[in-house]
């Protein structure tokens, strides 16, 4: 009878202990989710829709269309957005600008090309940037409903591809230059898209070339119409693409998204589609993932073809409800990514995965981190199955930099690593991937 009383005391006070820095790490995220809602909350739908209306009475804005008109054309449309990202105190707005000759089948002229991006400058010492993108180019097909990309002159309103993301990207940025931020981000509005991805190509090249520091790449490429030709309707999901592996960052940051999303914004689903992109489409993270950096692409649930690059894609045909649904998604995640610390590394110096097997047996996780840890609630340790395509558990590890789990197969699961910022946001999870194993030469001469 005592023996029954004093086992069920222990098992009370362990469940206290440990309950308690587990209740503690989910307090913290707590306030980090109030954080973002508060941000969230602030989306104007009268901004969204003037955005989209101004952009689209620009008649159109092929990238070689008019430049020097104030009403009519790209560089009209280019101007606009110039002087409305100017207007927000705290960004530093440059004009990217390039010159490019003929080439190809789609830049049938020479032509400038200029992506605006709006710089919000983050306050961590080392260079952090989030890019969070839309293209303000738009295109149409011409009266015999084929593209002839000399005829730039075809309406093509462009409201939902992709005023919508420019919208979003505008209002975004409005709700997160006043805040204080540890990463940068650089708010782009690309030009080009229509034409082959090309100004996010040069883009993402000068990022690599210069060595920069970009940890996500978030694009919004048509974020608002909900009906499609075949007459379905949704409006309650977005679709979120990443290229594979399964334990790919683009993928990593996709589950992110997710993960905060179902916190920030309950009623709306991020619905994952493990897929770079659509098939036959391009995107703006695309030029990215391909230099190397983690790259996603939101889209509307459903599309309608009949409406995309024609002179009918005006804000009739789209709903300002479901775009403000998508900005409240993307704009939780890039504000959750630009103050949560960074992503541990879980690699050594030759790229080898920090992992081992303890004393034969075990799961040993070790990684590398150099922030301040005074600013930390503590790392994250987490756990999948190989086949499973979300993480199923965690386990909180502390402020230290290992964690062991006994008796459990490396080989056998998936293990990622995340740190918790005091703030209650959380970085993306690093995930310890199995090395490429090098091909190997051997100096032999066959036996005849
Ligand atoms: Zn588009």
């Amino acid at each position: 009878m005592k023996k029954s009383v004093f086992f069920l005391t222990l098992i009370f006070l362990v469940t206290i202990i440990f309950g308690h820095s587990f209740l503690n790490a989910q307090e913290i995220e707590g306030r980090g989710y109030e954080f973002l809602k508060k941000a969230v909350a602030q989306i104007s739908e009268e901004n969204i829709a003037g955005t989209i209306k101004s952009l689209q009475a620009f008649k159109t804005r092929n990238l070689l269309s008019e430049q020097k008109s104030d009403t009519f054309g790209i560089g009209a449309a280019r101007r606009w957005l110039i002087k409305e990202f100017q207007k927000i105190p705290g960004l530093e707005v440059v004009d990217d600008g390039y010159f490019l000759p003929a080439q190809g089948q789609r830049m049938v002229r020479d032509t400038e090309l200029h992506n605006v991006v709006a710089v919000k400058k983050g306050k961590a010492a080392k260079e952090r940037i989030i890019i969070v993108n839309a293209h303000y180019d738009t295109i149409a097909v011409s009266r015999d409903g084929r593209f002839h990309y000399d005829d730039v002159n075809t309406e093509a309103p462009g409201a939902n591809d992709d005023a919508s993301g420019v919208a979003a990207l505008l209002e975004m940025a409005r709700i997160i230059a006043p805040r204080e931020t540890e990463a940068t981000i650089h708010f782009i509005a690309f030009s080009g898209e229509e034409q082959g991805l090309v100004g996010s190509t040069l883009y993402a090249r000068k990022m690599k070339e210069q060595g920069r520091k970009v940890e996500a790449v978030l694009a919004m490429d048509m974020i608002g119409n909900i009906k499609a030709g075949n007459g379905y309707i949704d409006s309650t999901r977005v679709r979120v693409f990443s290229d594979d592996p399964s334990d790919s960052p683009s993928r990593e940051l996709a589950r992110y998204v997710r993960k905060v999303a179902e916190q920030v914004v309950p009623s709306f689903e991020v619905s994952l589609i493990f897929r770079a992109d659509r098939f036959g489409r391009g995107g703006d993270h695309t030029p990215f993932v391909q230099e190397g950096f983690a790259g996603i692409r939101f889209t509307e649930a459903r599309e309608n073809y009949s409406i995309q690059h024609t002179p009918q894609d005006t804000i009739e045909n789209l709903s300002v409800s479901y775009v403000m649904d998508i900005t409240r998604v993307v704009l939780a995640s890039v504000l959750s990514l630009a103050c949560a610390p960074e992503t541990p590394a879980v690699t050594g110096q030759r790229g080898a995965p920090l992992l081992g097997r303890g004393r034969g047996y075990d799961a040993e996780l070790r990684w590398n981190w150099e922030g301040d840890r005074e600013k930390i609630a503590g790392f994250k340790v987490y756990v999948r199955d190989t086949k499973s395509p979300f993480w199923e558990r965690y386990y909180f590890a502390g402020k230290g930099d290992s964690f062991l789990l006994e008796n459990v197969s490396i080989d056998d699961l998936t293990f990622g690593l995340s740190v918790l910022g005091m703030n209650g946001l959380e970085s993306p999870v690093s995930t310890y991937r199995m090395p490429p194993r090098r091909r190997v030469e051997y100096n032999f001469r066959e036996l005849k």
